[in-house]
């Protein structure tokens, strides 16, 4: 693929999808010469990124995302605004299948010309996932969508990952279930900014309230603050206020200062992860680490030697190729 990256800039500037489409496809190859025109092409295009609403959503499987995405989706796109959708999932990245943001799940949505849909980006570790997918968002945000929303797994580590790439984070929960938090680690909960009981309807509605109120109870104690309701995902109802909720805890941050410092901090550590990345993938494509890596590693395994002096015998081949011979 011959890329011509101030074209592509452009064509992504102007709000082209299918150029988008193109640019992340560059954005999660592992070709060296793809790589490097996606970092040309995200600095090209940096500039015109940052003003829109980043929300992670996550939830068990089978407590509604999908539907719920497609309606506070299609809510969003009546009001005028350009929605993209990415998904993180860390079992795709084991199974090779893009489970989340699959467009089969939100066929209203994916037909929408102001929504962009994009599945996860499979293979690799969760923090290439997660470097893939903060692209991703970067390129959306150039192409001119308003709010990004990055979908999660209710699983655990993923969705720390996509709270520290987001403004805010939304956790749908089920109704019934109150205090034991549904099986969701604590440490998730506490991160949401927005929780969302869904599947209020169907005779369900005053379990969801009871259970909207165990968890307002159950995070006071704990320190949080999150502002919780209900909603039905399948009936469209309630849908409103949590978009309602997002923006206003969104402007909250951003007249506190809370929101720029946040995204410096973020920024901050994207770029030492993209350090990480690419320094640890240099060291395993190095020749001199390639050739004394099988020695070296079975050495360890087998106790021959210890791990520390290993590493330090690597890095000294990495940093000093001339020594790979001695
Ligand atoms: P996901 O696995 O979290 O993406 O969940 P889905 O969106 O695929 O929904 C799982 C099931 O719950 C489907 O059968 C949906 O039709 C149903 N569902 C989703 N939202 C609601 C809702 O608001 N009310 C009811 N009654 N069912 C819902």
């Amino acid at each position: 693929m011959t890329t011509d990256v101030d074209q592509l800039a452009a064509r992504i500037r102007g709000g082209d999808r299918r150029a988008l489409a193109r640019a992340i496809t560059l954005v999660e190859s592992t070709r060296a010469d793809h790589r490097a025109t996606a970092t040309e092409l995200l600095d090209r295009v940096v500039d015109a990124t940052g003003t829109a609403v980043r929300l992670g959503i996550s939830g068990v499987p089978g407590v509604g995302k999908s539907t719920f995405i497609e309606a506070f989706g299609l809510n969003l796109t009546r009001r005028g605004k350009r929605v993209a959708v990415l998904a993180v999932d860390p079992t795709s990245a084991r199974t090779g299948g893009a489970i989340l943001g699959d467009k089969t799940r939100m066929q209203e949505l994916a037909r929408t010309p102001e929504a962009f849909i994009r599945p996860s980006p499979t293979g690799g570790t969760l923090g290439g996932v997660a470097r893939r997918t903060r692209e991703a968002m970067l390129l959306c945000e150039a192409a001119g969508f308003d709010v990004v929303i990055v979908e999660t797994v209710g699983v655990g580590q993923a969705e720390i990952t996509v709270s520290e790439m987001v403004d805010l984070f939304l956790l749908l929960l089920l109704p019934g279930a109150g205090d034991d938090l549904q099986g969701i680690k604590k440490g998730i909960s506490e991160i949401a900014d927005v929780l969302v009981v869904n599947k209020a309807d169907s005779g369900q509605e005053s379990a969801a309230e009871a259970a909207a109120a165990a968890y307002t109870d159950a995070l006071r104690i704990v320190g949080a603050d999150p502002t919780v309701l209900t909603c039905s995902a399948l009936e469209g109802r309630g849908i409103d206020a949590v978009w309602a909720a997002v923006r206003d805890r969104r402007a909250e941050m951003q007249a506190s200062g809370t929101l720029d410092r946040r995204r410096s901090e973020q920024a901050d550590r994207w770029m030492w992860a993209a350090v990480e990345d690419t320094l640890l993938h240099d060291f395993r494509t190095d020749p001199a680490v390639a050739e004394r890596l099988p020695a070296v590693e079975a050495a360890v395994r087998e106790g021959r030697m210890a791990p520390g002096a290993a590493a330090r015998e690597l890095l000294a081949a990495f940093r000093n190729p001339a020594r790979k011979s001695a």
